[in-house]
C-alpha cells in the first residue's frame, strides 16, 4: 500500500471517531445529531438600533412530534402546517410599543424534510445509517423586525410555549445595545422586559 494511502487511512480512522468527514461527499445528505433536550427550546434576541433579530431553535419533536425524515403524507402535512405556524410571526411575538414590523422570516426544516422522497425509485446512495430512534433533529426559525420607535418598546410577549405545548420551557438570551439578559419563559410566563 503506498505511504500516502496508509497515511490517509490513519487520518480517517482518527477523524472518524469524531465526524463523518472521511465518508466524503458521496452522501446525499448529512444527518445532524444535536444535544437538545426535549421540552426545551432556545431563543436569542439581538436588538441593535431599530433592528430586532430573533432566532428560535427547538427539537423537531416539540414542533412536529417526530425527528426522523418525513416520509408519510401526514408527516409532510405536519411539516407544512408547522412552517405556516412559525411564519405567523404576529401570533408568536407581540411587541408592546416600539412600532415593530416584520421584515423577514425564514425557517429551517431540513433535518426532517425528505428531499428525495418524490424520486420514484427512492434510491439511497451509501451513507451512514443512524437508527432513526436515536437520531435528534432540530427545527429553527429566524425573524427580523424593524422597530421605528424602539425607544418606546416596553415588552415583548412570546407565545411559543402556548402555540407548541410540547415546548415546556424556552430559554431566552437577549442583547439590547450594551445590555444583556436571560429569561426562562413557559406557558405562564411569556413576557420579556428588556431592562
Ligand atoms: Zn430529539
Amino acid at each position: 500500500m503506498p505511504a500516502t494511502v496508509i497515511f490517509f487511512a490513519k487520518v480517517c480512522s482518527l477523524v472518524l471517531a469524531i465526524s463523518s468527514y472521511c465518508y466524503g461527499h458521496s452522501e446525499h445528505h448529512h444527518k445532524t445529531i444535536s444535544a437538545h433536550k426535549h421540552g426545551e427550546a432556545e431563543m436569542s434576541i439581538a436588538m441593535e438600533g431599530e433592528d430586532v433579530e430573533i432566532d428560535l431553535q427547538s427539537s423537531a419533536a416539540d414542533i412536529v412530534g417526530f425527528e426522523h425524515k418525513a416520509h408519510k403524507e401526514d408527516e409532510k402535512l405536519q411539516l407544512a402546517q408547522a412552517k405556516l405556524t412559525l411564519q405567523a410571526a404576529r401570533s408568536i411575538f407581540q411587541f408592546e410599543g416600539g412600532d415593530c414590523k416584520l421584515l423577514e422570516q425564514s425557517s429551517d426544516f431540513s433535518a426532517v424534510e425528505d428531499k428525495i422522497s418524490n424520486i420514484a425509485d427512492h434510491i439511497h446512495t451509501t451513507h451512514i445509517n443512524i437508527p432513526e430512534a436515536k437520531q435528534h433533529s432540530d427545527i429553527s426559525a429566524h425573524y427580523h423586525f424593524k422597530c421605528t420607535n424602539i425607544g418606546s418598546l416596553k415588552s415583548l410577549s412570546i407565545n411559543i410555549n402556548e402555540i407548541f405545548p410540547a415546548i415546556e420551557k424556552t430559554d431566552v438570551s437577549w442583547i439590547k445595545n450594551q445590555k444583556q439578559g436571560h429569561s426562562e419563559l413557559n406557558i405562564k410566563k411569556k413576557k420579556l422586559y428588556f431592562h
